[in-house]
């Protein structure tokens, strides 16, 4: 058989190691995200189809380029075996480019390549970065809890929580049930970092491992749940966090306020009758409470869910509900509610997301802290009268 010296033999290669002179290459990787589309080409105005997005094998995540792709089998989550690929470099980064030269097809997740947990770096939750990936990290479970989603027609249970170290706490969810516990210190690889509604957060998969450590360098969970509240100028000026704790004055509250309907297929809140995703509803009846709390230094909107805002005004939905029909104008409930709320000190523990209109916390706790009520009255109105 005559050696063909044209085209050299790839080599199998973990994307960590892609270098445009290595080009052909052979890897696989998994699809984590791809965009189908058509460009028209100039020369004669014909229509060509291109597949992009992102592959990953657990070592490195790069872009791909997939000139006249196979009409369907590629999706997000499918596992590629790639050979005969080109490598680029753009802004430092290694990039891919599928040609008619390139051979691809599926392989299995077992074949992605191996990654040796002990010879990843070691990184500190404060150092991570979204899209990171490749990396072995030493934290403590603070919670965690199953959730079920459906993901395209499928329904998985994910592994929700937050972990942490000396370094800060970061968001965690697994696709794999590593019989996490609340409280234990644990040594993470093959893990990678995911922006998720604006907030990075680890994710774990079945090719992560996960080893038990004694961890006496890592924070108490108990401590850093408990951790005395912050300035909420602070908090704002780092965007929120997972582990927040702030104190302060109910100013008011943000609508919508007291009853609420929502959809009961997405639970969304409706207008008039309407789900903006699922159309004409029969909606059922919530109670909330957007309160915004004020610490001197900066307010908060604190989302407070059924059972708090009962708690809270001493009112329940029913209750709620009842006056509602006695009165049927939904802003006196609210401002009922507001009555019983306004100047009352809280201290609440949660998670924090700021975005345009400042920092929004979900709660995870609301405590009513007792206060010297001439002393409040005075702070209440000193702040109100500051015309915010
Ligand atoms: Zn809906």
């Amino acid at each position: 058989m005559p050696a063909d010296a044209e085209s050299p033999v790839p080599v199998e290669s973990r994307l960590r190691d892609l270098r445009p002179e290595a080009s052909p290459v052979e890897f696989v990787a998994r699809v984590v995200a791809c965009d189908r589309r058509e460009v028209t080409r100039k020369s004669d105005g014909s229509r060509r189809p291109l597949l992009s997005g992102l592959l990953s094998d657990g070592t490195a995540t790069v872009r791909f380029t997939w000139w006249d792709p196979p009409r369907e089998g590629v999706e997000r989550g499918v596992v590629l075996r790639v050979v005969g690929a080109e490598v680029r470099e753009f802004r430092g980064r290694p990039e891919v480019t599928f040609s008619w030269k390139t051979r691809v097809g599926p392989a299995s997740a077992a074949e992605l390549p191996r990654v040796d947990g002990e010879e990843l770096p070691f990184r500190t939750v404060g150092d991570l970065r979204p899209s990171d990936e490749g990396f072995r990290l030493e934290v403590r479970v603070v919670r965690i809890a199953p959730k079920t989603v459906t993901v395209g027609t499928e329904r998985r249970v994910v592994h929700e929580g937050l972990v942490a170290d000396k370094t800060g706490a970061i968001a965690l969810s697994s696709w794999s049930d590593f019989g996490l516990k609340a409280g234990e210190a644990v040594r993470v690889a093959g893990g990678y970092v995911r922006a998720f509604r604006g907030r990075p957060q680890v994710v774990l998969d079945d090719r992560a491992s996960v080893v038990r450590v004694d961890g006496t360098d890592l924070p108490d969970p108990a401590q850093l749940l408990a951790a005395p509240p912050r300035s909420i100028a602070e908090v704002e000026d780092e965007g929120g966090g997972e582990a927040v704790a702030v104190e302060g004055l109910v100013v008011g509250l943000l609508p919508p306020s007291g009853i609420v309907f929502r959809c009961p297929t997405c639970h969304r809140s409706i207008r008039s009758g309407i789900c903006r995703v699922h159309g004409q509803v029969e909606g059922q009846p919530d109670l909330r409470a957007r309160i915004v709390l004020d610490d001197g230094t900066g307010a908060v909107t604190v989302n407070a869910a059924r059972g708090d805002a009962e708690r809270l005004w001493g009112v329940t939905l029913e209750e709620a509900q009842a006056r509602l029909r006695n009165q049927p104008d939904p802003s006196l409930i609210e401002e009922q509610m507001l009555e019983v709320l306004l100047g009352r000190r809280l201290r609440v523990r949660g998670v924090g997301t700021r975005d345009d209109f400042g920092v929004t916390l979900q709660p995870e706790s609301i405590e009513r802290v007792d206060i010297d009520l001439d002393a409040a009255a005075e702070e209440l109105s000193a702040r109100l009268g500051t015309g915010r």
